[in-house]
């Protein structure tokens, strides 16, 4: 059996709530339940973009109520995001959502998978999505995905026919979805993945709909409704004491890096979805209609189907161990079934029963959360069964060693604990996200192990498979090696047993910005995974900087032991920007990334192995003026950048914007969404324009023109609009290339456009007062010109400049061109020789 099928058996626990990674301890509720979907032959594959876009009112009524085998595909990961309970961004985001997704499946009953589509941030339309992503390979995964999972039923959550209505990622869902339907049955198409999958026709494909479609309730209480099925997914299930709603709340409060914690919901509620092409719909409202669900479904499957209606018509709840020798008769059948996939899955599904049903608990836990190649564990296995049944440990195996005969008969409620040693495989790949192992594009994950393509997460490296004999009938058990702990303020814990590499290194900054030839410390931690680790450290680095010292000896004595060494970096004389990366060499192997945690209670700790380098920049940046304030908004690095070239930045609260305070700062920048996010600033816009009139420069980064907190955003007037820019190599005209923010004391040209990042900028304005100078033109292909991203305009004696540009998002990247352009917007008529370059008033 392979292991990876492991992890698409979810089960929904009658509570929901358990920490991530806690076993299965199910009750007769959730056996019954089991029984039922055991006795289901129907699938579902739900498609959308992102983590959170699924609809988890309908996962969970597939899943529980119609009792089909429910899965959502996500197209992507969900790094392009925004993260809302910690620091991580990008890459570890994208392992955040994954886990998120995972949590939220466990409690709908959801299966997950994804394709190897990279969420690259905003996209206005499906052409440059796909244009981005590649899409023959995304459509190649949703294929894969079709042909494994076997859905009969597929559901779309966005609209294929719509382009540019939504974000261009779930159109595209959509439309490789609609592709995907009839190529998962083409043996022209992706002929590679077919002796891996088969060919696979899904009967019936579904766009998710509802009234927002039509604009209105109203509107689409007119609609005719015949090409559409309405569900209510508020039905209630007393075996869980749950309505299907809540258990979606419940799911989607999962989603908690995103914010969306919500409260849970009751009573009837329809649901539509729209019948796009397949198996015509018949007159009966059911999406299964004329499929055969039942076991028949499956060559000799009928009797297996008499023997299991028995079981689910006559279960005991209060001993449903009673049950075990007929599963083993239904189960002896399912060995027999001829269709693969059938007889894989129910085998699981059954085993899985079989061993609720007999109260086995079955654990194999390491002394250690972590080991490193080489090591040998001590492994302690749990066996204890809670049942009359007649069960025998014959032997135990590790998945990667010869089986230890046992022969332990099994007597009801007597624990059985065997001491075991695990010796972990000398060339075992570390148990990091195996999307993340190699470097991939813009739009895409590089996958080199292409069993792995579609996996939510990397299969564990190690199990134990119990080989036991129950009723004279073997059936093997296998379990993930788990670390099991506990915590005096949080009791008992689990965690993955993880490898890792013996050594690894990281760097705390993603980028070190040197405004002069000054040399500046950099610490490195090394971090050992096992005792006594004795080796040095180099740092690689670009031509023309230097390093001192050339190496350090690094030594640490205890396993999960940190070293921080601080080397020495020199930049060039002139401007230049490349990447440095340190190096742990131990005898004859070296290590270069390094090793980052994720620990947050709703989903299972995480180690996480990534590229350990950071981007030194020098840059040669002229600058007037010195002393800056800075006006936070939603947040951004923006200050912290600032000081990064060498300004003074003092964050100013609105409470303590005085004239007094004014009058000590030479200009003022108001971070991003200032004006959506700071209630008290409208009251002190009036001083701010009164600091300009008197000579100050004052720079406003972009705003959402929704729910906008300031009557008057500029002393002139300017209209924000939803005008953005999200092709970050837009080409970027120049309006105005006299103007002095072009020109002083920084000359900017198209190269400094150059290597931006996500995107040029957003919420552009769209018109605004003659007394602005718009600065320059860029617009995504397929658009009018955007002429709004920067606007100049002299107020007084001073400057007041406002920009959609991102530079949030530029600094963080070390974009040279975006601190040149910035410090030329402070400067701003700070030096009288180049007065006469004035600005039109
Ligand atoms: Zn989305």
């Amino acid at each position: 059996m392979k292991k990876t099928l492991l992890c698409f058996f979810s089960l929904l626990l009658s509570f929901p709530l358990v920490q991530a990674q806690q076993p299965q301890k199910p009750s007769s509720n959730d056996i019954y339940d089991a029984l039922q979907k055991l006795n289901f032959l129907g699938t579902v594959l739900y498609v959308a973009a992102h983590p959170d876009d699924e609809n988890t009112r309908l996962i969970s009524y597939m899943s529980n109520h119609e009792k089909a085998r429910t899965g959502y595909l996500a197209l992507t990961r969900g790094d392009g995001g925004q993260n809302l309970i910690g620091p991580e961004l990008r890459e570890l985001l994208g392992v955040i959502r994954t886990q998120e997704l995972l949590a939220a499946r466990r409690i709908d009953g959801g299966e997950q998978l994804f394709t190897r589509a990279n969420d690259f941030g905003y996209s206005k339309n499906p052409d440059e999505t796909l244009k981005i992503w590649n899409k023959d390979a995304v459509l190649s995964d949703v294929v894969l995905a079709i042909r494994k999972f076997k859905p009969d039923v597929i559901i779309n959550r966005f609209d294929h026919r719509t382009p540019g209505t939504t974000h261009g990622h779930h159109t595209s869902s959509a439309m490789l979805s609609f592709e995907a339907f009839d190529l998962a049955n083409d043996k022209t198409a992706y002929p590679n993945q077919l002796d891996q999958t088969g060919l696979w026709q899904p009967k019936r494909l579904f766009f998710n709909t509802g009234w927002w479609m039509y604009g209105s309730q109203e509107n689409f209480e007119k609609v005719d409704k015949s090409n559409m099925l309405s569900l209510d997914i508020g039905v209630y299930y007393p075996t869980k004491g749950l309505s299907n709603n809540e258990i979606a709340s419940l799911a989607s409060s999962q989603h908690l890096c995103q914010g969306f914690g919500r409260l849970s919901q009751r009573g009837a509620q329809e649901e539509y979805i729209e019948f796009l092409k397949g198996v015509p719909l018949q007159n009966n409202n059911d999406v299964f209609a004329g499929i055969n669900t039942t076991w028949t479904r499956v060559n000799n499957g009928a009797a297996i189907g008499d023997i299991l209606r028995k079981v689910e018509t006559h279960f005991n709840f209060t001993n449903p161990s009673v049950h075990v020798p007929e599963l083993l008769k239904a189960f002896k059948l399912i060995q027999k079934i001829d269709d693969a996939h059938w007889r894989n899955l129910k085998s699981q599904e059954i085993k899985n029963i079989i061993t609720m049903c007999a109260g086995l608990y079955l654990e194999a836990s390491a002394a250690t959360n972590w080991a490193t190649p080489g090591e040998s564990v001590e492994v302690s296995l749990e066996v204890l069964n809670r049942s009359a049944q007649n069960i025998i440990l014959e032997s135990f195996k590790f998945n990667n060693s010869e089986s230890e005969p046992k022969h332990l008969e099994l007597s009801n409620n007597k624990r059985f604990s065997i001491e075991a040693t695990l010796q972990i495989d000398k060339d075992q790949k570390p148990s990091s996200p195996y999307w993340l192992n190699e470097k991939g594009s813009l739009g895409m994950y590089k996958v080199d192990n292409t069993s792995y393509i579609g996996l939510p997460e990397t299969p564990r490296a190690y199990q134990v498979d119990f080989n036991l004999i129950i009723d004279n009938v073997p059936v093997t058990i296998s379990k993930d090696v788990v670390y099991r702990f506990s915590k005096p303020d949080k009791g008992e814990l689990y965690r993955p047993f993880e490898i890792i590499p013996e050594a690894s290194a990281k760097l705390t900054e993603q980028v070190i910005i040197f405004d002069t030839k000054k040399q500046q410390d950099i610490p490195v931690v090394v971090k050992s995974g096992r005792d006594n680790l004795e080796g040095f450290v180099t740092i690689d680095h670009p031509e023309g900087w230097s390093v001192f010292p050339e190496k350090q000896k690094v030594s640490i004595k205890n396993k999960g032991e940190e070293q921080t060494l601080v080397f020495t970096v020199i930049p060039p004389e002139s401007e230049d920007e490349g990447i440095i990366s340190p190096v742990v060499h131990v005898g004859e192997k070296h290590y270069s990334k390094a090793l980052l945690e994720i620990d947050y209670e709703h989903i299972p700790f995480q180690t996480v192995l990534l590229p350990s380098d950071s981007k030194v920049v020098r840059l040669n940046i002229k600058k007037r003026g010195e002393k800056i304030a800075y006006i936070q908004g939603a947040g951004d690095v923006v200050p912290e950048s600032l000081r990064q070239i060498g300004y003074n930045v003092r964050i100013l609260a609105p409470e303590e914007i005085t004239p007094e305070t004014l009058e000590l700062f030479d200009a003022l920048v108001v971070g991003i969404r200032a004006y959506n996010t700071v209630d008290g600033l409208k009251f002190k816009q009036q001083l701010l324009f009164d600091f300009v009139n008197n000579g100050g420069n004052m720079v406003v980064q972009y705003n959402n023109s929704y729910r906008l907190n300031v009557d008057q955003l500029a002393p002139y007037e300017i209209h924000l609009s939803r005008n953005r820019v999200t092709d970050e190599n837009a080409e970027v005209t120049f309006l105005d290339p006299d103007n002095p923010v072009l020109n002083y004391p920084n000359k900017i040209s198209e190269s400094d456009f150059e290597g931006w990042t996500q995107e040029r900028g957003l919420y552009f304005p769209d018109t605004w007062g003659n007394e602005f100078t718009p600065v320059l033109s860029m617009n995504d292909i397929g658009e009018s010109p955007k002429n709004g991203s920067l606007l100049v305009a002299k107020y007084g004696k001073g400057y007041y400049v406002y920009t959609g540009l991102s530079f949030f998002r530029e600094f963080p990247a070390g974009v040279s061109g975006a601190y040149r352009l910035f410090a030329n917007m402070l400067s701003l008529g700070k030096d009288d020789m180049k007065s006469n370059k004035e600005l039109k008033q």
